[in-house]
């Protein structure tokens, strides 16, 4: 690569570049990155919607890379017009992609971005056919491109987004404000934001554009195993079926909320409840229907739970609550409610049942040696009890002298 600094132009930060070396080495570092890319995909995982259209966007860039590469000695149809719409094409896939990972999709909004983006490819030909001049080309594309990296602000600014997806949302931004800036400068039909001319500009897109191949790979990839591992996470710690904790996942935040609790001198309610003769209702409808009781059990109990509160399907219709903060008082209120609701509840659309629980209740201000299997082997009995009362109903324990004195209820 043939590289001078230019002093007399007084821009001492042009440098001068062969820019056929320059665009040939980007068309190859996007080429290499799409095979990459699409090799480990295609050995580890599936292919999905969005890893389909990342793909495509770098093949399109590493396209219109490619065609710049020989601008001169190929048509400018081929070098300018079509590697142009390429790349502008290849960034509002690469966009949509990326929102796709943090955002559901949002059908209406993407067929408005992409006819926001055929309205950007529309103006850049036209320019091309009618006022073909180099800076009003540069005008029109960076401003295109500056319009297109807009949707990427939500990603940067949620709060919600991991540090890696607000990082990466930086990126684009910051080729957003350079491409508006290059945009707004080429109106003066000045020569140096031209990619082509030696000037500071060239020297900071040229550093973007590298940055921009080998960031937005690399940020792509590890956004995806982020989220790949997220999903992991929920899928170890909950219920597939209803969504609850499972009982390993219970087990670490009830214990930690007892610890806390003990410090603090707080009570602490739990309970233990099991769906009255669940064996009948799934041999009369069948397990699915046992399924959607399961199910609209806990969608009808969760309504009553605060943010601290945990629920935990301890497997077939044994469920349990930790009420942090609750006294005796309140988790009788909250019981009688949600029994209450249970057996009000109208039948379940899909099947005409009704069904109640049975559940069995203790409420303590815990020692630090409080387990919680102390606080579940005396619910349980409790439950038991309720059960031999007849079910449909609720029983408090209430634990031994020396076990009080343990847990300073
Ligand atoms: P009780 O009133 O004494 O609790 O009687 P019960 O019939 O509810 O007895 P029990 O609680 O022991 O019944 C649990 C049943 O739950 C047994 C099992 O077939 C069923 N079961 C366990 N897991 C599932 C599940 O995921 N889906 C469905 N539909 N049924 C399940
Ligand atoms: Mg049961």
């Amino acid at each position: 690569m043939e590289i001078e600094k230019i002093t007399q132009a007084g821009d001492f930060m042009a440098l001068l570049f062969d820019m056929k070396t320059i665009t040939t080495a980007l068309g190859i570092g996007y080429l290499l990155s799409l095979l990459v890319i699409a090799a480990y995909w295609r050995d580890k995982q599936k292919m999905n919607h969005v890893k389909t259209l990342f793909l495509t966007s770098k093949f399109m860039q590493t396209a219109g890379w490619f065609l710049a590469v020989f601008r001169g000695d190929i048509s400018d149809l081929l070098s300018i017009s079509v590697a142009n719409t390429f790349m502008l094409l290849g960034l509002a896939l690469e966009v949509i992609a990326l929102l796709r990972i943090q955002y559901a999709p949002n059908p209406p909004l993407v067929k408005l971005y992409l006819l926001i983006t055929a309205l950007c490819i529309a103006s850049f030909q036209y320019v091309y056919l009618f006022d073909n001049e180099e800076h009003v080309r540069i005008a029109v594309s960076s401003i295109a491109m500056a319009v297109l990296l807009l949707p990427v602000c939500r990603v940067t600014l949620d709060k919600g987004a991991s540090t890696l997806m607000r990082l990466s949302g930086s990126f684009y931004m910051l080729m957003l404000v350079i491409s508006a800036y290059r945009g707004v400068s080429a109106r003066h039909a000045t020569s140096w934001t031209s990619l082509y001319h030696p000037s500071t500009y060239q020297l900071i897109s040229i550093l973007t554009i590298y940055m921009a191949l080998l960031l937005s790979s690399t940020c792509f990839v590890l956004l995806l195993k982020e989220k790949a591992s997220r999903e992991l996470v929920r899928l170890a710690s909950y219920d597939d079926l209803t969504d609850t904790f499972n009982r390993r996942t219970f087990t670490v935040y009830a214990e930690a909320a007892l610890d806390q609790a003990a410090k603090q001198r707080t009570p602490v309610s739990y309970l233990l409840f099991d769906i009255d003769q669940f064996k009948q209702i799934n041999d009369t409808h069948g397990h699915h229907a046992g399924d959607l009781v399961l199910q609209n059990l806990v969608e009808q109990i969760k309504p009553y739970l605060g943010k601290d509160d945990l629920f935990v399907r301890y497997g077939g219709d044994e469920f349990g609550i930790m009420l942090p903060g609750h006294n005796e008082a309140e988790s009788d209120e909250l019981v009688s409610a949600i029994m209450q609701t249970v057996r009000q509840s109208a039948p379940l659309v899909a099947i005409p049942l009704t069904y109640t629980i049975s559940v069995g209740v203790i409420t303590v201000v815990p020692s630090p040696r409080t387990r919680l299997e102390h606080l579940y082997t005396s619910c349980d009995k409790a439950l038991y009890r309720a059960k031999r009362n007849g079910r449909n109903g609720m029983s408090r324990s209430y634990l031994h002298v020396e076990q009080k004195a343990e847990f300073l209820v």
